[in-house]
């Protein structure tokens, strides 16, 4: 009988033979696919062409009983196990090298109850399949600014976006969830059935199980919202960023602004001398009653004076996917991220000066505005602790050539050392991009110890490992 080989997490091999992989395909309805097969190679490429890894075998689940089969076979087998969700993760955690794949992009279905305001979700969804189905219902639940990204994943670590403020984290409106454990038993998790287990994957990632369906909670919003961006040049973007300090402090929680400081990328309603120019923009969403926005736009459509000023009404949907076309798939990318809880001069000052060193024309510095309802929820009622930011700069180098690597990865890397000292501490897990030994602690701060024994209860031999990955206590 034949034999091939899958890698284990000690990096050694673990032989498997035809006949276990004939019985999983007996087992799968998706597609069990081996290196060179049709599909392998579109299946095992994420968003960040950084990440080149080759699986053993990757298993395209249809469904739950195949998301069974495929815990099953790995634990079995004692190979590395990687779960893709919308393959969106910079650390390129969706894949592995050597091991077993669960690929979840197959799981599409979207079930909106409009009576409820709820939704179920599958893992294979991205943020603008979602937004297509429940804003045909005029309903939405807060997440990410790209609408490629995978709902699974952002949920999984947090989630946060034009309405969080408003609505709070994607994981803060999950109900329940259906979650595939360590030993391929598929159980509940929701404020009643295993509620430790619910606590844990709101913020926790992917390391208690594999989540086959999310039942999300969902909130009145569009079909349009006022939003749009506000760009200015970047040589005055010091004193911008002071006077949107005292803005947004004083904001109400319908108003989102994010600040973005990028070479100008040739948007139509920028005058062309103005494309490839170094400029900050202000992107700003009112997530309330359209009569309302206008007012609350004033202070920051009075800032400076403009190079153009887009603000005004805009399908949610659209608005959801506007940045869409700087963040297309098969770049290389690196980032560093940090969280605050103000914008200090010195911090100012310092990405101030980064952005007019920016390695790359795709590199961007951006600030995501937090806060709101978001910070309402203690930082020990579900696992993500992250209560007290009200901004997370994520420095974002971006770039084609792979000789570029080195340069570009330093100067993320520099920008994030010379911010240290103003940020929290705290990091925000699904912008790590690689385990450099403490990310997990600055994850997880207070919440770390509680985790890992809800590890050691639902995955005592560490199968779902590679992510951010929690220990199981001793
Ligand atoms: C361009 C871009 C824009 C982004 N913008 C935002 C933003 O606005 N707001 C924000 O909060 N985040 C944002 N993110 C970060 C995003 O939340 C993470 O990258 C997240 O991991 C993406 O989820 P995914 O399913 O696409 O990723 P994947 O790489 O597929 O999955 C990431 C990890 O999640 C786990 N996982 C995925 N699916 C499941 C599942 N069903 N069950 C169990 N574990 C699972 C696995 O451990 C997997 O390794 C952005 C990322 C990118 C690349």
């Amino acid at each position: 009988m034949a034999t091939r080989s899958l890698t284990k997490p000690s990096g050694h091999t673990a032989a498997f033979s035809d006949q276990a992989i004939q019985a999983l395909k007996a087992r799968v309805r998706g597609a069990v696919l081996a290196p060179g097969e049709d599909g392998y190679d579109a299946a095992r490429t994420i968003w960040n062409a950084m990440i080149d890894r080759r699986p053993g075998v990757i298993v395209r689940c249809a469904g739950a009983a195949d998301v069974r089969a495929a815990v099953d076979f790995a634990r079995e087998s004692g190979a590395i196990l990687a779960v893709r969700g919308g393959g969106h993760n910079i650390a390129g955690s969706a894949v592995c090298d050597g091991g077993v794949m669960i690929d979840l992009a197959p799981m599409k279905s979207v079930r909106i109850d409009p009576f409820a305001r709820t939704a179920r979700v599958e893992p294979g969804v991205t943020l603008g399949e979602f937004d297509r189905e429940a804003q045909a219902f005029g309903l939405a639940t807060p997440t990410g600014i790209n609408s490629t990204t995978g709902i699974a994943g952002l949920a999984l670590g947090g989630g946060f976006g034009w309405i969080s403020r408003k609505f709070g984290l994607t994981s803060d409106n999950l109900i329940s969830a259906d979650v595939v454990t360590a030993d391929g038993n598929l159980v509940r998790a929701s404020d009643t059935e295993n509620p430790d287990l619910f606590w844990a994957i709101r913020g926790g990632g992917g390391n208690f199980g594999v989540v086959t369906s999310f039942e999300f909670r969902l909130h009145r919003i569009g079909p349009e919202v006022i939003s749009g961006l506000i760009v200015h040049p970047l040589s005055h973007a010091r004193a911008l960023l002071r006077r949107y300090r005292e803005i947004v402090a004083a904001a109400p929680d319908e108003l989102t602004c994010w600040a973005v400081m990028r070479a100008a990328p040739p948007l139509p309603f920028l005058p062309k001398p103005v494309h490839g120019t170094g400029v900050i923009v202000f992107a700003a969403c009112y997530a309330g009653p359209m009569q309302d926005a206008a007012a609350a736009m004033v202070p920051l459509r009075a800032m400076g004076e403009p190079i153009a000023d887009v603000i005004g009404p805009h399908p949610f949907a659209g608005w959801q996917a506007a940045f869409d076309p700087l963040l297309t798939p098969g770049a290389r990318n690196y980032w560093k991220s940090h969280s605050f809880a103000g914008l200090d001069d010195g911090l100012i000052d310092m990405l101030c000066k980064y952005a007019n060193e920016l390695p790359s024309p795709e590199t961007e510095i951006f600030l995501a505005q937090l806060g709101g309802a978001i910070n309402r929820v203690p930082p020990a009622a579900t696992a993500y602790p992250h209560r007290d930011v009200a901004f997370v700069v994520n420095v974002h180098a971006r770039w084609r050539d792979p000789a570029d690597d080195a340069g570009c990865v330093a100067w993320a890397r520099s920008v994030f050392d010379a911010c240290t000292p103003f940020a929290t501490g705290g990091t925000y897990v699904n912008f790590i991009p690689e385990d450099d030994g403490t990310g997990v602690a600055r994850a997880y701060l207070g919440n770390a110890k509680r985790l890992a024994a809800i590890k050691a209860k639902y995955d005592r031999e560490n199968l779902f490992r590679v992510n951010q990955n929690i220990r199981p206590a001793g």
